[in-house]
């Protein structure tokens, strides 16, 4: 789902790449890409100015974390930032077991109310509440049978309205059957139009009025970005919504909707439509949102976890290593032994700026432990300085080395060329100077 707006933002962290330190400067310079990139996504021009501001104010009063590089540290700001517009905490909806509740669902015509009903009622059912729809716009003869074939489809009663009843007497009749049903959960599903009109509202406003819901969800297609945030307002204004869900997420929207809605109208996307099919529907999480807008999946955590189990300045160490093509089979086994701390080889490489991408191309790398193991005694069975300097192993040492750690030579060879390959290709992604594809200096 945020697809492009991934891509620029990662465009933009590189402007802090090879940054020694963040000044006002250099932050400025970055975020200005930020700043663009959140446009383009169609976000709300006043939330990018705020955002931004938020951003740059956090990142230059910032501690210096040693372990983190510049670019590192702007990502986690603009990481928690970006949460905190999404809505900050996940809020389900607020329904009371044991006594029956009501959930409205408003929005315009084709923005996909019905269709969200039926699948908040599936959600439901999963949480062993018995929902009853209830289709309630009588202006589009086709939404009543949409409806009724959905509750049909899952099995589940719905209200019997016709064209000609008044949508508020449906809903007041619903909540009786309902109850008679041995249902405690009613889904409304109101009337949109294409456009806001007054007497529209009235009618919302009534069956508000009359049936008191509990949760009113003002439905909203995510690809109408800017559009959706400004209905939503109006929407709220008139009915004081309690939550928002944004359909057809599934498309290319560019995010612009998610982004603005809580601050420009301080109501939280509870649900996130995926798809057409009823199963289609995720409880939308503020910060699993961010980090997949980032595209770090779980590197924020595992830079949580580095400040952990890396001393000060490690990082930086290993960094320059990398940089210089000086990490050899010594830095290797150490961290390789923390890396069955961690996880994989893939998390190591992700916590040493500027290799996040290497990990991107390899996958994550889980090694099996008995793998790992092995090459363990294979690093360990070498010399010091032939860990240090790995050129020295020639075939004779080989030989030995392979008896050592009783693994058949061709297994030590093969270790040998990999570490090689991998130090090429870290060289690479470090950008470090002695051109492609030479081999690593010794120290
Ligand atoms: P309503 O007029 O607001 O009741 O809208 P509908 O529920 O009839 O939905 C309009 C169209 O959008 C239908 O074709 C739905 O299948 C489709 N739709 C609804 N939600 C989603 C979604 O999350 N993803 C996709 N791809 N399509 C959706």
């Amino acid at each position: 789902m945020f697809d492009s707006l991934s891509d620029r933002l990662s465009e933009a962290f590189k402007n802090f790449k090879g940054q020694g330190r963040l000044d006002e400067k250099n932050i400025q310079a970055g975020l200005r890409e930020v700043r663009l990139a959140l446009l383009e996504a169609d976000v709300n021009y006043k939330v990018v100015k705020d955002f931004v501001e938020k951003v740059k104010e956090r990142a230059l009063g910032q501690e210096v974390q040693k372990s983190l590089s510049p670019g590192q540290q702007v990502i986690k700001v603009v990481n928690d930032e970006l949460t905190e517009l999404l809505g900050g905490e996940q809020e389900g909806l607020q329904l009371t077991k044991g006594k029956l509740s009501k959930i409205m669902m408003v929005g315009l015509q084709g923005s996909g109310k019905t269709t969200s009903s039926a699948k908040i009622a599936l959600y439901l059912r999963r949480k062993k509440f018995k929902p009853y729809l209830v289709p309630a716009d009588v202006y589009r003869p086709a939404a009543i049978d949409q409806l009724h074939v959905l509750a049909k489809q899952l099995d589940m009663p719905a209200y019997p309205s016709t064209t000609e009843m008044n949508p508020v007497d449906i809903c007041r009749d619903a909540m009786v059957k309902a109850e008679e049903a041995g249902c405690d959960v009613l889904l409304f599903d109101t009337a949109g139009r294409l456009h806001i009109d007054e007497p529209l509202m009235e009618e919302l406003s009534s069956i508000k009025e009359h049936c008191s819901p509990d949760e009113i969800l003002f439905v909203a297609d995510a690809m109408t970005g800017q559009d959706a945030v400004n209905v939503a307002s109006t929407f709220d204004d008139k009915l004081d919504v309690t939550g928002v869900v944004l359909t057809k997420m599934d498309g290319d929207a560019r995010g612009g909707a998610a982004l603005s809605i809580k601050s420009v109208t301080g109501k939280s996307v509870k649900f996130v439509g995926v798809g057409e099919k009823l199963s289609e529907l995720e409880l939308f999480y503020p910060d699993r949102a961010a980090s997949r807008i980032l595209g770090m999946g779980d590197v924020l955590s595992l830079i949580e976890k580095a400040q952990s189990v890396m001393d000060e300045g490690e990082a930086e160490k290993l960094t320059e290593k990398f940089r210089k093509a000086e990490f050899d089979l010594e830095d290797f086994r150490t961290q390789m032994r923390r890396m069955k701390k961690i996880g994989s080889m893939g998390s190591i490489m992700k916590m040493i700026p500027g290799l996040g991408g290497l990990t991107k191309q390899l996958g994550d790398m889980e090694i099996p432990d008995k793998e790992l193991n092995r090459i363990e005694a294979i690093i360990s069975s070498m010399t010091m300085q032939e860990r240090r300097q790995p050129k020295l192993i020639n075939p004779s040492r080989r030989q030995r080395i392979a008896k050592g750690s009783g693994v058949k030579l061709e297994e030590v060879n093969q270790m040998l060329k990999n570490f090689e390959q991998m130090s090429k290709m870290m060289k690479k992604m470090m950008g470090g100077k002695g051109g492609k594809g030479k081999m690593p200096k010794m120290p």
